[in-house]
């Protein structure tokens, strides 16, 4: 019998709960919160955050702002004002407008909230919050949490982070609208692969209905968030799916298929680095490979990995071993050297698997 340790399968207890709420009463006149989400923001961090910010504008808090490592000030030139890192497909989102720059996050807010982060180095910078607030309460599902921060509403039986935050919104007494229903239905939907994946239990459907009752529409959902994306990714995707590789001996013969996208080849197709976020679903198709894998250059010598297993090996644990982390079944970490480097450490540790 395997043994899993506690701390990666506990639900959040109803001390942990209580202590949140607290929080959240407990803050002065004119508190300020700030709410964090990880860097390279997807739709659970992205929406997870943006739908607990505007429930806590619902309940009256307005020293209220919310960011992420890395964002910056938009230019507003596109009609879009926000900052330029978060992603095309999520520019659309309800309370946008409360998202910073990282540089101006209050340096030693009341109230601190992280959104979908494994590990406080997932924070970048704003990791010294962790220090500098009143309070920090973390909300994530990811079983290799580090339990870092103060109030843990750690879930790892949790399909998304969202579920956790309309946990605590639930508990806060704050009422879905639609506005917090897109938010956090754009996470479940992100997380839950739209619905497909293991983890899509009647109580993930339960709280999709009860997003979908206040009105949104979840076919113009999936269309923004799913099913567009630039002429210019379509034909890139083309290059990268070419070169794919497929190695059947690999992770003790259950198979390797792995491809990989330099920073040339998105400025040879005009191209932001978000659009190869849903490349791994065109590699993990292949049936011949338990395995997945997508290798995508952020800099010189600098890579962020995307890994997915169909059940047959855990990458969350290869992915731990190689300095990052996720789950059983999808994982990533940041890979240095050239893309040799990185495939051959991922090999080794498959190898061990
Ligand atoms: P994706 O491949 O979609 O970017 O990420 C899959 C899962 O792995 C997500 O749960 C994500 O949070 C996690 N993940 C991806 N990259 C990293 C990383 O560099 N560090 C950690 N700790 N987790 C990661
Ligand atoms: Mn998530």
């Amino acid at each position: 019998m395997v043994e899993v340790p506690a701390a990666e399968t506990a639900e959040p207890t109803a001390a942990d709960w209580a202590a949140a709420v607290a929080a959240v009463h407990g803050l002065p006149a004119g508190g300020t919160v700030l709410l964090v989400c990880h860097v390279n923001p997807d739709g659970d961090a992205l929406g997870s955050m943006l739908g607990m910010a505007l429930g806590l504008r619902r309940l009256g808090i307005t020293q209220l702002q919310a960011t992420f490592p890395g964002a910056t000030a938009g230019s507003g030139d596109d009609g879009y004002a926000g900052p330029p890192e978060v992603p095309e497909p999520f520019r659309w989102l309800p309370g946008l407008d409360l998202l910073v720059p990282a540089a101006d996050a209050y340096p030693a807010p009341d109230l601190f909230l992280c959104f979908d982060a494994a590990s406080a180095s997932r924070l970048g910078g704003l990791a010294d919050r962790l220090g500098t607030a009143g309070a920090a309460v973390v909300l994530d599902h990811h079983a290799s949490n580090t339990r870092f921060g103060g109030i843990h509403l750690v879930d790892p039986g949790a399909a998304a982070t969202s579920v956790v935050a309309e946990g605590l919104l639930n508990r806060l007494e704050v009422p879905l609208d639609a506005e917090i229903a897109q938010c956090l239905y754009v996470a479940l939907a992100t997380d839950t692969g739209s619905f497909r994946f293991d983890m899509t239990t009647p109580a993930v459907h339960e709280m999709a209905a009860r997003l979908i009752a206040t009105g949104i529409s979840p076919g113009v959902i999936s269309r923004r968030i799913f099913d567009t994306r630039p002429f210019g990714a379509v034909r890139l995707y083309g290059d990268v799916l070419q070169r794919a590789k497929l190695e059947p001996e690999a992770a003790g013969g259950v198979g390797l298929v792995w491809t990989y996208a330099t920073l040339d080849d998105l400025a040879r197709h005009g191209q932001k680095p978000y659009v190869l976020e849903a490349l791994i679903d065109s590699v993990r198709c292949a049936a011949e490979a338990d395995v997945s894998c997508v290798v995508k250059q952020a800099g010189p010598g600098e890579w962020a990995v995307s890994m997915r297993s169909k059940g047959a090996v855990d990458v969350s644990r290869v992915a731990v071993a190689l300095g990052g982390g996720g789950h059983r079944l999808a994982a990533g970490f940041t890979g240095r050297g050239s893309v040799d480097d990185v495939i051959g450490s991922i090999r080794a540790e498959l190898r061990g698997a």
